[in-house]
């Protein structure tokens, strides 16, 4: 194990962007210089940013740091790719307590350029400082679409249909077994090894979450221009409606409708927990949530992996699940805190 402070911070900087090679045309200049130089022509640009702190957004007790590094990055990909445009650079700033080591700060990086290279974004700049309380992420990611061609959330129609990608809740149940398993091992101590064995699924959803890209490509392979999008990153019922108030208009969703995989519904039952509660609610899902116009129905069917939903409505309506036997239940941005209750 080596300590950061034998490498000092340059050395550091240049060990941890080495291997960092340019792909984009859009990156003339990265890391090494008092800023990074981009050029996009023609193009429109986006940005978005994320911090990521250690013990609110993540428990390096059972996060290796190289999952952590991926889903950092990854994350911030799904953002631009729910605006309908494309990843292009990363800015990656550390906060780094004195009980990592160089190895530790390797394996994060390890991830990250996994997902660069994955994704096809440039890594061009960062900042790195010491920190007191513990490992601070922020990743800052730019990205490029045609000119106007950006998806808000504001343009979602009455009568549009709701469509959503991949099924949901799955990393919420993944990162339940994470908790319960930390919690029976620290009961245990040294001679417990957790069993994940059949819940594979679950824990890649919460560990190592993919951005959709290639929905984004199926949609613009079929034509389909949706008019309203965003990724789920809070859970669907939040998402949802934040798109009917973006676009002053109300919803419905059908609860037998929620896509749902068989092992998030299993750990569902496993842990007494209500299972569209937790797949409406769970968040950190990262697929897409987009609306289009009733017209695209059969286009939409021909796209493997999305799932038509519900449909937009009148705003007086308000936004609604309809359940299995009928009833109607106001959606409502639980957050993850609030499992007990029914829907
Ligand atoms: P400055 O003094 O301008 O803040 P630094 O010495 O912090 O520059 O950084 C030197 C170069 O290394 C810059 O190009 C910066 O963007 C890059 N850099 C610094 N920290 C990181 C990091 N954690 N990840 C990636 N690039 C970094
Ligand atoms: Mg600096």
């Amino acid at each position: 194990m080596a300590e950061i402070s034998d490498l000092g911070e340059f050395g550091l900087i240049d060990r941890i962007t080495a291997g960092f090679p340019l792909k984009n045309e859009s990156s003339i200049l990265g890391v090494g210089d008092d800023a990074a130089i981009m050029n996009f022509g023609e193009k429109d640009v986006l940005v978005t940013t994320d911090l990521l702190l250690e013990g609110i957004h993540f428990d390096l007790r059972y996060v290796p740091l190289k999952h952590l590094g991926y889903k950092s990055a990854v994350v911030n990909f799904s953002d631009i790719y729910a605006m309908g445009g494309t990843p292009r650079q990363i800015t990656v700033s550390l906060g780094v307590s004195s009980r990592f080591t160089v190895e530790h700060i390797d394996a994060l990086y390890e991830g990250i350029r996994t997902a660069c290279e994955f994704y096809g974004v440039d890594l061009v700049g960062g900042d790195t400082s010491a920190s007191v309380t513990g490992l601070v992420i922020s990743i800052t990611c730019i990205g490029d679409c045609v000119k106007g061609e950006e998806i808000r959330r504001d343009g979602a129609k009455p009568t549009d249909l709701i469509c959503v990608s991949g099924d949901l809740g799955a990393a919420f149940m993944g990162l339940q077994l994470l908790e319960r398993e930390n919690r029976v091992s620290a009961d245990a101590g040294k001679d417990f090894t957790p069993d994940f064995s059949g819940k594979e699924y679950i824990l890649e959803r919460q560990l190592k979450p993919e951005a959709r890209k290639d929905i984004i490509e199926a949609l613009r392979a079929e034509g389909i221009r949706p008019t309203s999008m965003m990724d789920v990153s809070d859970g669907l019922s939040s998402e949802l409606l934040h798109i009917c108030r973006n676009s002053h208009t109300g919803c419905r969703v059908y609860e037998d409708r929620i896509p749902i995989d068989y092992q998030t519904a299993l750990m569902a039952e496993e842990l007494n927990m209500n299972l569209i509660t937790a797949a409406m609610n769970g968040g950190e899902d990262y697929e897409l949530l987009f609306t289009v116009p009733l017209t695209e129905h059969d286009r939409i069917e021909n796209i493997k992996g999305v799932k038509m939903i519900g449909y937009i409505t009148e705003p007086q309506l308000g936004c609604a699940m309809i359940t299995r036997d009928g009833q109607e239940f106001p959606l409502k941005a639980q957050g993850w805190n609030a499992f007990t209750g029914k829907v």
